[in-house]
């Protein structure tokens, strides 16, 4: 099941539940956070809060008619839109003013949504600018955004700013599920990403099950002072990595798979990430020192900034196979 807008972000329908119930209500919100925070199921919970015939302390009921054409986006006074092709254009924004001055609308009560907002043709903007500085009747705007920065200050400066929560890693692992993922790829990626968008990327890269593979092979050879541990990271790492986001997938793995060791060491077994090592961790690093598997752990984060001097991936990972294998083992 999908999480719900409540669930998600609960803190925010609480609050503008009671903004809803004490009649509090601004004229324009910027609802900004990243893609798979609920920035639509929010303000079109709070359309629902607005008009539902049910509502209870400014909570909608999510059943009645009014909260059912809100949500199939089919409610007179509940215009949403969003970018036509890569911007929103002004004739949008004009559309979206005549739908207002429409007469025979069924109330003065009026909300609209901007998803993307950032898309605004300069041209759009300025048109809404003049609607946000003189709101007619009883109007309550939400403007979108995952990118705030990319919006006019004059714009931005009309609004009050609302961010949406982060997802915690538990509520990222469920969305992924809940949309397909597999319980063992979404703990993994909940792990990686911070957003289901992100995630979703990761996993549809095709060498992602490949690089979790590998990197996993890899280590358990180095665990077992194996030094083809060394030998495959030319011959089996390098070849998964495509692009700058491969070196980054490939790191980060990386880093998760040597915290494992650090977490089975301290007893965190709940925070381990790849489960399935847990047997051969016990077993392979019972001979190393505490201090040994914490500095491991530095090693691969070092080398992770490291890569942004210039040096060569395999040149990186060649010297942190052999870093770490005398970290351990000396
Ligand atoms: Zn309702």
């Amino acid at each position: 099941m999908k999480m719900s807008i409540t669930e998600r972000q609960p803190f925010l329908t609480k609050h503008f539940a009671k903004l809803i119930r004490e009649n509090k209500l601004v004229h324009a919100y910027l609802l900004s956070g990243a893609e798979g925070t609920g920035k639509i199921e929010l303000a079109k919970w709070i359309a629902k809060g607005i008009f539902c015939l049910n509502s209870q302390n400014g909570v909608p009921c999510l059943k009645c008619s009014e909260c059912n054409r809100i949500e199939n986006n089919n409610h007179p006074d509940v215009v949403a839109i969003m970018p036509d092709g890569l911007s929103i254009k002004v004739e949008q924004i004009r559309y979206l003013k005549s739908e207002f001055n429409k007469s025979g609308v069924e109330s003065d009560r009026k909300v609209f949504i901007i998803q993307d907002a950032q898309k605004m043709s300069i041209g759009a903007a300025n048109s809404l600018l003049k609607f946000l500085e003189e709101p007619s009747g009883n109007i309550t705007a939400f403007l979108l955004t995952s990118e705030p920065q990319k919006l006019l200050p004059t714009i931005i400066s009309r609004c009050q700013e609302v961010e949406m929560q982060q997802l915690t890693s538990g509520q990222l692992e469920q969305e992924l599920i809940s949309e397909g993922i597999s319980e063992k790829n979404s703990h993994i990626l909940a792990n990686l990403a911070q957003s289901v968008v992100e995630a979703k990327k990761i996993n549809d890269n095709e060498n992602f099950n490949k690089i979790l593979a590998t990197v996993n092979n890899w280590y358990r050879k180095l665990l077992r002072k194996d030094l083809l541990s060394f030998v495959m990271i030319q011959s089996k790492i390098i070849g998964l990595i495509q692009n700058k986001e491969d070196q980054n997938l490939v790191l980060q793995v990386i880093i998760l798979t040597v915290r494992d060791t650090v977490l089975e060491r301290f007893g965190l077994t709940e925070e381990i990430v790849f489960k399935e090592n847990i047997d051969f961790i016990q077993q392979n690093t019972a001979q190393i020192a505490n201090s040994k598997l914490v500095n491991g752990l530095n090693l691969v984060v070092e080398s992770n900034r490291k890569l942004a001097s210039n040096i060569s991936m395999q040149n990186m990972l060649e010297t942190l196979t052999l870093n770490l294998l005398d970290c351990y083992f000396k």
